[in-house]
């Protein structure tokens, strides 16, 4: 009889795990219908300096499902399993540079930097990646230092020798590469040194609560002083409120982003708020 049960639940098993196989293929399925059908946006989320002014913003894949709606981008694991995710990075990295395009006509204020641009492991390791980014970025017609890459530090030791070389390469074309999610990936300090890297971005897990937390707090120092030693600038990802705010500056971090700031937002609305920044500072 336990044999019949094992059995038994071998074939469950089996049975649920196809399922889940064809749910997933379902659903790359029904991403790639939305691809076609444009159902991508992109919304930005801006970044703000020591003094308050934006300068920069970090463009975040949204979709807009025609029964659920306005979508996080909580697909992108599963795009990431097919080669499904190498057409929505080109289109979000096509999309980027549009509306780069569109700042650069509007004006952008002197102290603004760069959009940045999340990149996936596959689209990262295509041996053509580091051409497609050139060719988008003369195709637009950008100035190629307004735009940059977000690779997570996970990404980049997975893939650690070609990193080095397309970030280097990047870099000599003056796009440069910020590292995300950092303090979760496990680089060491020798992988560290030789990664061309222009900006570090903290964890928001060490950002939560850090004016609360010893340990988040020593954490973002060392990260900050590791960022400093490297010439490399730092930012904190997920600021939400000022009290995380002032802890982060007096920890000496250069550049912010989170919720406390500003939530990610149509373009419109992000060249707008950068519109009426510029102007606020004009009439001071
Ligand atoms: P990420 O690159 O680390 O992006 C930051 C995430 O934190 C965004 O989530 C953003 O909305 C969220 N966030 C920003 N400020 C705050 C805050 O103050 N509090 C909290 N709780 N969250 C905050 P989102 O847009 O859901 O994106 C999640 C992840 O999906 C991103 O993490 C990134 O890894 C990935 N992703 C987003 N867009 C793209 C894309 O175009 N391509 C690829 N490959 N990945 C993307
Ligand atoms: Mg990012
Ligand atoms: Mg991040
Ligand atoms: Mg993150």
């Amino acid at each position: 009889e336990a044999k019949n049960a094992k059995a038994l639940h071998g074939v469950q098993y089996t049975q649920s795990m196809s399922d889940k196989i064809n749910k997933r293929l379902a659903y790359v399925d029904e991403m790639k219908q939305g691809l076609a059908r444009d159902d991508f946006r992109l919304y930005y989320q801006a970044q703000y300096n020591r003094n308050n002014e934006i300068c920069g913003a970090e463009a975040l894949l949204r979709r807009f499902h025609p029964v659920h709606g306005l979508e996080s981008p909580v697909y992108i694991p599963i795009a990431e399993e097919s080669n499904l995710i190498l057409a929505i990075g080109q289109w979000v990295l096509e999309q980027a540079c549009r509306d780069i395009h569109q700042l650069e006509q509007q004006g952008l204020p002197s102290n603004f930097t760069k959009i940045a641009v999340n990149v996936s492991a596959k689209q990262l390791i295509q041996h053509d990646f580091q051409e497609k980014v050139l060719q988008t970025v003369k195709q637009y017609k950008i100035s190629p230092e307004h735009l940059s890459l977000e690779l997570t530090e996970s990404l980049l030791v997975e893939n650690i020798a070609h990193s080095i070389e397309l970030i280097g390469h990047l870099k000599a074309e003056k796009i440069d590469c910020a590292i995300d999610d950092f303090g979760t990936g496990y680089s060491s300090l020798a992988y560290l040194k030789r990664i061309p890297a222009s900006l570090l971005k903290i964890d928001r897990s060490f950002v939560t609560n850090i004016d609360k937390s010893k340990s988040s707090a020593a954490i973002a120092n060392m990260i900050i002083s590791l960022a400093k030693t490297l010439n490399m600038k730092v930012l904190a990802e997920g600021v939400e409120t000022q009290e995380e705010l002032y802890c982060l500056q007096s920890l000496g971090c250069h550049d912010f982003q989170g919720f406390y700031f500003s939530k990610p937002m149509p373009f419109d609305d992000f060249s707008a708020l950068l519109a009426a920044s510029q102007n606020r500072k004009k009439s001071q």
